[in-house]
C-alpha cells in the first residue's frame, strides 16, 4: 500500500475490534462460545441454540443494541459478561499496532479511539491489553446514542472533539462504517486486510487497506 500523507494528517481515529484487536476474540465468542453456553445454561441442544440465536443476531445486526451487553444479557436470560470472561485469554493485538501507536503518538499526532464497543466490552479489554495510555480520547459510541453508522454519530463526535475531517486519518475494519465517515468528509480511510487472524484476508471494496502497520509509519 501507498504511505500515507502524513504531513496533512493532524488526526488519528481508530476502531478497536478488528483493527487494533484481533477480531478472533469477537468472533469465536459470538459464533462458537456464546451458542455453546446458551445451550448448556438453558438445557437445549446445539441445535435449538442455533434456531433461537440465529434471528435475534440478524433482527439486530449493525444497530447500537447489537453491542450493548445488557441488551443481550436481558435477551438471552444470561450474563454476556461472565461469558465474556471465560474466553478472555483470547484478547490480543493485531501484530504491530503498538509499534504504530507509538509512532503516531510519538510523532505528535492527535489519536483518538472511536468504537461501537459497550463500556462494559471496553474495559474488559482494556485489563487486558495496555491500549489506554496511547489515545487521547476513548469514545464508545453508545455515550452519543448512535453507532459509528450513522450520520448522527459523526455530528455528535464533531461537537465532541472539534477536530478537522479533511486532515484526519480513520482506520476501521468494517466497510459501512468507512462509507459513513466518507460521507461525513473524512478524507484519510483505511480498512483493515485481515481483521481476524484466523480467517484469512477480505475485500475490502473501495479501500485501501492496512496490511501491515510498519508500512503505515513510514514516512512518518
Ligand atoms: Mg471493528
Amino acid at each position: 500500500m501507498p504511505s500515507l500523507p502524513w504531513s496533512d494528517i493532524d488526526t488519528v481515529l481508530l476502531d478497536m475490534d478488528g483493527t487494533l484487536l484481533d477480531l478472533h476474540f469477537d468472533n469465536h465468542f459470538w459464533l462458537e462460545h456464546l451458542p455453546r453456553r446458551y445451550a448448556e445454561l438453558h438445557g437445549v441442544s446445539p441445535a435449538m441454540a442455533e434456531m433461537e440465536l440465529q434471528p435475534l443476531f440478524e433482527r439486530h445486526a449493525g444497530q447500537l443494541q447489537w453491542y450493548c451487553l445488557d441488551f443481550w444479557s436481558a435477551e438471552l436470560k444470561l450474563s454476556v459478561r461472565d461469558l465474556k470472561q471465560e474466553t478472555a485469554h483470547l484478547i490480543a493485538l493485531r501484530p504491530d499496532a503498538d509499534t504504530f501507536l507509538d509512532a503516531i503518538k510519538r510523532a505528535g499526532k492527535r489519536v483518538i479511539m472511536i468504537t461501537n464497543a459497550h463500556r462494559d466490552s471496553l474495559s474488559l479489554k482494556l485489563e487486558r491489553i495496555e491500549l489506554a495510555p496511547y489515545f487521547e480520547r476513548l469514545i464508545s459510541s453508545h455515550d452519543y446514542g448512535f453507532p459509528k453508522e450513522n450520520p448522527q454519530f459523526w455530528d455528535a463526535l464533531q461537537a465532541d472533539i472539534d477536530f478537522d475531517p479533511a486532515r484526519s486519518l480513520f482506520i476501521d475494519d468494517t466497510l459501512p462504517i468507512l462509507r459513513s465517515a466518507r460521507d461525513f468528509g473524512v478524507a484519510h480511510l483505511l480498512a483493515v486486510k485481515e481483521p481476524d487472524s484466523r480467517k484469512g484476508q477480505k475485500d475490502t471494496a473501495e479501500f485501501a487497506a492496512v496490511e501491515d502497520y510498519r508500512d503505515l509509519i513510514r514516512g512518518l
